[in-house]
């Protein structure tokens, strides 16, 4: 597809090498002799244009949108998912990141069957996006097949069956997509399933995560029964009726009971399984549909890979995040009206990736869902950075609130920016029935978990004006916010902190691979060593400083740092697991998708620490927890270090 010449008066970009180094690696395009085909800014100006080009259906000035692009990307203000990046204007032009696909109890007669689903699975990963699936509609191991008149696999069978499938097909251009298998904690299954990943070298195209409702939880606080059960496979029903658990109970298809176990031995094998290792994840049903925009269409039943994206059947997102990093104000301050309007253009930016999306021209479905609810997902990178700017400190009471004003701010202006396009554009189609539905509106605007107390000089949000807006013209966008990890996109960015989470290390030493030699680089976080400056504290012993921050990445144990600074750079493992906790919730407040967070544990975390930590995710209102115990897993531990 052409692009136009890049305009000679556009400005050139800033990376560091490494960041560089990473966006050739992956975002350049390359020719049939697989060097580059475009420099870096050409790269840029592909994207910009290509995503604008597609509001010539409303008259707008193409080249001028695709300059404002050019600007909020060049400036490292806003990146897309890589995705974006490496599909815009080329004959593939899959642009997003995360699917979930449906899979019916069904070998071959279904179009959303287990084959089926299989392939089209296949056909996204070659374009770089990863997929999500609930298991828990594929009946029990060996329960009754009719045609056959075997017994069934069960969904763990088939899993295995998927992640062979996933491991042996070649991956299209340089990302691979991820997937995420979810199996409901009522499934008979479950416990097969919670077990499945204790070989580490077990089904590993896939994370995995147990999707756990409120009256399992509340069954596990009153140490009840808990009963497995699934649809009546032998009830003529079953055969006509396909769906989620929920949708075949309404349609009348009775319930059988398989076993009934303790609630708590079963919590118990969730947490005792991801304490050892980190999985399985849990993924909060009831919290997720309670914000589902359109309940009128399904019940929500998985997300994407990272946890971060709850879809529905055949349903994409595409992510794209704000760069806190770039949105400082002097004096330890946030530049709020600068950040105000990159959300502003970053949420046009993806509404027109919507629109500019090829999806997999063989999946029908994906285009249709797509366009049916109008899903973005905008969210933020470099929060900790902004968060050692400001002087706040991550985990803290403060830094909750903190994260939550910002949080807050990004939504509000993304959400009066679908509004506007809604206005221009009209509302996403399958608005009627959803939450946003002007003769029922059942969305209600979001609040924090505590009251505010402090004050960041943040603009003033007024709520109730959105909602009357809403009612009146509608809105473009079913959901607006999510997120996302930002693996790639933060790198490019130069960013501290990926995502929402804490800086990872303060100072490390990183292996590079140099045509086959170990290179070892140093990293020292930019920011701490200029607070070292301001902090008086002379050229020598700094560099001893960094040097023993090396050591553990944290400066907590080293004597000679100011208390001050001790406190503003904290990093991962210095903040407690309800700290974490506590971040994730008060962001979820403000964010109508998930966001990805880790909880992180210090070695020699307890089984029952975690379990603490899932009861206050639940309590909170998080839709779901990802739990690491340090030193749990040595190969991602391993791997965190080299790719970081
Ligand atoms: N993802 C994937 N494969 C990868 C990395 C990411 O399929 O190797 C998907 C996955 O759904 C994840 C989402 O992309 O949740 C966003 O990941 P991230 O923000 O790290 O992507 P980036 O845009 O930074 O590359």
């Amino acid at each position: 597809l052409p692009t136009p010449p890049r305009p000679k008066d556009l400005p050139k970009v800033e990376l560091t090498e490494n960041a560089r180094q990473v966006l050739i690696r992956r975002y350049v395009r390359r020719g049939d002799d697989g060097k580059p085909c475009e420099s870096v800014e050409d790269m840029f100006w592909r994207v910009a244009y290509h995503v604008a080009r597609v509001e010539e259906q409303w008259d707008s000035d193409v080249m001028s949108r695709a300059r404002e692009f050019y600007i909020l990307l060049t400036s490292k203000k806003f990146f897309p998912n890589s995705p974006t990046f490496t599909g815009a204007g080329t004959p593939l032009g899959q642009l997003a990141a995360c699917f979930v696909l449906p899979i019916n109890d069904d070998m071959g007669r279904d179009a959303s069957g287990i084959f089926q689903t299989l392939r089209d699975a296949a056909l996204i990963q070659q374009t770089g996006g990863g997929n999500g699936f609930s298991f828990s509609r594929l009946r029990p191991k060996g329960s009754m097949v009719k045609s056959s008149a075997g017994q069934a696999t069960g969904p763990v069978g088939f899993l295995r069956v998927y992640d062979h499938a996933f491991g042996e097909i070649a991956q299209g251009g340089t990302r691979r997509g991820a997937n995420m298998a979810v199996l409901r904690v009522d499934h008979p299954d479950v416990e097969e399933f919670i077990t499945c990943k204790t070989d580490e070298n077990a089904i590993t195209n896939f994370n995995i995560s147990v999707g756990i409702t409120d009256d399992f939880m509340r069954a596990v606080e009153n140490d009840e029964e808990w009963e497995l059960r699934f649809p009546d496979v032998h009830s003529p029903l079953y055969r006509q009726v396909k769906g989620t658990l929920e949708q075949l109970v309404e349609a009348g298809v009775p319930l059988v009971t398989y076993k009934k176990v303790r609630a708590r031995d079963l919590f118990d094998k969730i947490v005792r399984q991801a304490h050892h290792n980190g999985e399985p994840g849990v993924l909060f049903l009831d919290a997720a549909n309670r914000s589902n925009p359109v309940p009128h269409l399904y019940p929500l039943e998985a997300t994407n890979p990272c946890g971060e994206q709850w879809l529905g059947p055949y349903e994409n997102c595409c992510l794209g995040s704000v760069n806190l990093a770039q949105h400082f104000a002097p004096d330890g301050k946030v530049d709020w009206e600068a950040l105000r309007q990159s959300v502003v253009t970053a949420t046009r930016f993806l509404d027109d990736v919507v629109e500019a999306n090829q999806y997999v021209p063989a999946v029908p479905q994906l285009k249709e869902a797509a366009h049916r609810a109008r899903r973005i997902g905008l969210g933020i990178m470099g929060l900790a950075d902004l968060m050692y700017h400001c002087g706040v400190r991550y985990g803290s009471p403060e830094g909750q609130e903190f994260a939550a004003q910002v949080m807050e701010f990004v939504r509000y202006h993304a959400m009066i920016t679908s509004v506007e396009m809604a206005k221009e554009r009209g509302p996403f189609p399958a608005i009627k029935g959803s939450i946003y539905d002007s003769e029922n509106m059942r969305w209600s605007p979001p609040r924090p978990l505590f009251p505010y107390e402090r004050d960041w000089g943040r603009p003033a949000v007024d709520w109730d004006w959105l909602v009357d807006q809403i009612r009146i013209h509608g809105i473009r966008n079913a959901a607006q916010t999510t997120i996302a990890p930002t693996g790639t996109i933060a790198t490019v960015a130069g960013c501290e902190g990926y995502g929402c989470e804490p800086a990872f290390a303060l100072a490390y030493i990183r292996h590079v691979n140099d045509n086959g030699k170990d290179l070892q680089l140093t990293y020292a976080s930019p920011q701490f060593e200029q607070a070292l400056i301001k902090a008086g504290i002379e050229p020598e012993k700094r560099q001893e400083i960094i040097e023993q921050v090396m050591l553990e990445g944290s400066c907590q144990r080293v004597e000679s740092v100011p208390e001050e600074i001790k406190r503003v750079f904290v990093v991962s493992g210095d903040i407690t697991a309800e700290e974490h906790v506590r971040m994730q919730a008060a962001m979820q407040a403000f964010v109508d998708n998930s966001l990805s967070k880790t909880i992180n544990f210090p070695e020699g975390a307890t089984v029952e620490d975690v379990a603490i930590a899932y009861h206050l995710a639940w309590k909170l209102g998080c839709k779901g927890i990802t739990v690491y115990v340090t030193g749990s897993r040595e190969k991602v531990v391993l791997e965190t270090l080299s790719t970081a």
